[in-house]
């Protein structure tokens, strides 16, 4: 499903992508845009969501930049209907950097919201209703965007950042693997219950995103759990070649093939 993808340009060294079905995202805004107030409301929809999709890379660049100060290359970022993807070449098992990357996007939000603010605050708080279309209401569409956004994505659903956040305080004292089977196991309650909210006040957009991330934190939790055995398997074999090996400084043997 992820392979319907557009590459745009590169920021920072990482490639910034967007999905096929973004491009329906933008027609449909632009045509509700468009019903509304003829081809100025058209471009000012369509306009709107760019500026709202630019929040969301500054978000995933937040993660994407902490992850390269612990060595984690972003394979990606890619643009979807339901919001933004970092795709991390691999999540780091220390708590204290799972925690750092992943709070450092929603820190984005947060400092776009106090830059922000001082230009929203007189729109916001005026007697008079400031006019959806001009600079002071893009302003304040901006400004609650980023609170809602940096709100959203802290609720504990993984693998939405605050279910990773989460995952990470768990891990603090149980073993990965349990951290991670419990944090997904609360992120699929929610997520159902979530999703039911969603669809029962008729936001099949916000219903589909909590159904992806319901599978989404399925597939993290196998991946998780094949790694385990892997390693498990890795250091069993490791256990058992050191208890068979012999006492001694014998040279390491060359086995060829018949040649
Ligand atoms: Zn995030």
């Amino acid at each position: 499903m992820l392979g319907w993808s557009i590459n745009l340009f590169k920021v920072f060294g990482i490639q910034l992508a967007v999905h096929a079905s973004f491009l329906l995202l933008l027609a449909y805004y632009g045509y509700e845009g468009w019903v509304e107030s003829g081809v100025p409301g058209l471009f000012w929809s369509v306009g709107l969501i760019a500026l709202f999709f630019v929040c969301v890379i500054l978000h995933e660049l937040g993660h994407s930049l902490m992850a390269r100060r612990y060595g984690v290359r972003t394979a990606r970022i890619l643009l979807l209907p339901i919001g933004g993807m970092a795709e991390l070449e691999q999540i780091p098992r220390r708590p204290s950097a799972e925690l750092l990357i992943t709070i450092a996007g929603p820190a984005v939000n947060f400092t776009l919201v106090a830059l922000l603010l001082p230009f929203a605050w007189q729109g916001i708080f005026s007697e008079e209703e400031v006019a959806l279309y001009s600079a002071g209401g893009l302003v304040i569409q901006l400004c609650f965007a980023n609170l809602i956004m940096g709100c959203f994505n802290l609720v504990p659903v993984f693998p939405m950042d605050g279910g990773r956040i989460f995952r990470a305080l768990l891990a603090v004292w149980l073993p990965y693997l349990s951290a991670t089977y419990w944090a997904v196991m609360v992120g699929k309650v929610l997520s159902v219950l979530l999703a039911a909210w969603a669809l029962w006040r008729g936001n099949y957009l916000l219903g589909a995103l909590f159904m992806f991330i319901f599978f989404a934190g399925a597939a993290e939790y196998r991946h998780t759990l094949r790694r385990q055995q892997e390693d498990d398997y890795w250091a069993e074999m490791a256990r058992r070649a050191a208890a068979v090996a012999p006492v001694g400084d014998e040279p390491p043997l060359l086995i060829h093939g018949p040649n």
